[in-house]
């Protein structure tokens, strides 16, 4: 009985697998452990995972951390998923310019898009476009080689002692250790080589981190925040006794928040002053950016807590620095005008046919490991449309991609482009005993990996 009803269902979906289309937009971790799903549910569905850049794995590549190289181990697993027959990696191709959402859903069953969370937060204060006030995604986007931001050197002047940092969260510690690390550290990972040389002439020596809330509210977690003391030749300062009772409270905190507010307080116990410091500074909201044309300074109002919000007070303080870092978040955006976009959240809810994963799903947060469950779910509720008949209907698939951008003249990218643009970069990086070398344009890219 139970060999019967396995065979009905492998009977169902060999019928109906053949012609059942999957596009995936965005090659980032939402987009990889969907397809790694999907294979697994829909036995020899085809899925095309169309990528904006040349290259795959979104974050992995150009987020996460160069001196994190542990954490880029996953791109193992999203190669193998590239490597499955019925996967199709096409690089180089962008929803909203060179495909529309409507062309995508004439040509797959289920479109499930994965295009992240690009745009950064912004202030909205007087000031944040002076010179000199930049944005967390674009300096980590400068760092590790993302094309789009590889010439901000141009307006950031690191020549200076004093930077600020809003936000407290991972991102903005990441930012904080990639300015403090000595850069002999750095040079080893696969850090981009002009900001390397920005870096080891940057005179950044007073890092301020600035956050709403307060000390029981940080978003940073404690691995990161170890990883910042146990930085050579940088102290931690916790500002105005703000640490001052955190211990007596810290009894009554789950885990893992309790042991990250123990390690803190017992940070804010040590008095060693090293050349570098590193000062967290809480219940403090940025009104104001001081300066003409470069930054002078950030004017503060300082806060109370109500619950767990900030509540800003008439009482303010000025904080004199010379660059500063917003690094308070992410921001997904309508690529495509026939996207339903929720405008309130700036995320995509899920429709019969066209899915969200990841954080343009989630909104802008989480780790790699949270954005992989989210997305084998969104992976299950196709696999149930599939199985309920909802999304059968015959449909192209490629055929009708590859005519479209043939017609549109794109260059595309397929793995085994990608592969000689990874081989040409590990190449590069052993000239100078790197990992690699990122490339960082566009039309160097498509040169070597393009289907020419
Ligand atoms: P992304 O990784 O952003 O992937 C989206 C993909 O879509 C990109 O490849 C992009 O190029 C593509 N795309 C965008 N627009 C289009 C378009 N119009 N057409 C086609 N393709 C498009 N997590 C950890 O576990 N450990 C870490 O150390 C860590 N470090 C991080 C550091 C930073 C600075 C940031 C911002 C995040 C970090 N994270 C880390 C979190 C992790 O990166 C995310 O959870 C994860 O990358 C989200 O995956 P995603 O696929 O939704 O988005
Ligand atoms: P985040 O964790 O959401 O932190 C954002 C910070 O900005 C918070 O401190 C937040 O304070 C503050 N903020 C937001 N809006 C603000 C405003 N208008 N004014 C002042 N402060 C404001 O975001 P993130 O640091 O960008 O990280 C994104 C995700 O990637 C997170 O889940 C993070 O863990 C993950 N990540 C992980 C790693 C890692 O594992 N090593 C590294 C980097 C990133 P409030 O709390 O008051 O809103």
């Amino acid at each position: 009985m139970r060999w019967k009803c396995v065979a009905n269902i492998v009977r169902k979906y060999a019928t109906k697998s053949n012609q059942f289309h999957v596009g995936i937009v965005g090659a980032g971790p939402a987009g990889f452990y969907c397809a790694q799903q999907l294979i697994k549910i829909i036995p020899d569905c085809q899925i095309d995972i169309i990528e904006k850049l040349p290259v795959p794995f979104g974050l992995v590549r150009y987020g996460v951390a160069p001196d994190h190289p542990e954490v880029k181990n996953v791109i193992n697993t999203f190669t193998k998923i590239a490597l499955h027959k019925n996967v199709r990696f096409i690089g180089n191709v962008t929803l909203g310019q060179d495909l529309t959402l409507s062309q995508l859903k004439q040509s797959y069953n289920a479109v499930v898009l994965a295009y992240g969370a690009e745009e950064d937060r912004k202030l909205n204060i007087p000031g944040e476009n002076l010179s000199n006030v930049i944005s967390a995604s674009k300096f980590v986007g400068w760092y590790n080689g993302l094309p789009a931001n590889k010439s901000i050197h141009e307006n950031l002047n690191l020549d200076v002692e004093d930077a600020v940092i809003v936000g407290q969260g991972n991102v903005a510690l990441d930012i904080a250790r990639i300015l403090l690390t000595p850069v002999d550290i750095l040079k080893k990972t696969d850090i981009t080589e002009y900001s390397l040389e920005a870096l080891s002439r940057s005179r950044v020596k007073n890092i301020t981190l600035i956050g709403r809330r307060g000390p029981l509210q940080v978003s940073f977690t404690i691995k990161e925040f170890r990883e910042i003391l146990k930085l050579h030749g940088v102290s931690t300062k916790f500002q105005n006794g703000q640490m001052n009772g955190i211990d007596e409270l810290i009894g009554g905190l789950q885990r893992p928040r309790k042991r990250l507010i123990q390690l803190m307080y017992d940070a804010s116990k040590n008095n060693i002053d090293e050349e570098k410091k590193f000062n967290i500074l809480f219940l403090r909201t940025p009104i104001l950016i001081e300066g003409s044309e470069h930054v002078k300074g950030i004017l503060l109002s300082k806060n109370l807590l109500e619950g767990e919000k900030a509540k800003i007070t008439e009482q303010k303080n000025k904080l004199k620095c010379d660059i500063i870092f917003r690094s308070i978040g992410y921001r997904s955006i309508q690529i495509d005008p026939e996207i339903p976009f929720d405008k309130l959240t700036s995320t995509v809810p899920q429709n019969t046919g066209l899915y969200s994963v990841g954080w343009l799903s989630s909104g802008p947060v989480g780790v790699i490991l949270s954005t992989m469950s989210q997305a084998f779910q969104i992976a299950e509720l196709v696999g149930k449309h599939f199985n309920e008949g909802l999304i059968n209907e015959p449909k192209p698939g490629y055929n009708n991609i590859s005519r479209l951008l043939l017609k549109r003249n794109v260059i595309t990218v397929d793995w085994e482009g990608w592969t000689r643009i990874d081989k040409e970069e590990i190449t590069r990086g052993m000239k100078s005993n790197k990992i690699r070398e990122k490339i960082v344009d566009i039309d160097e890219m498509v040169q070597i990996g393009g289907n020419i």
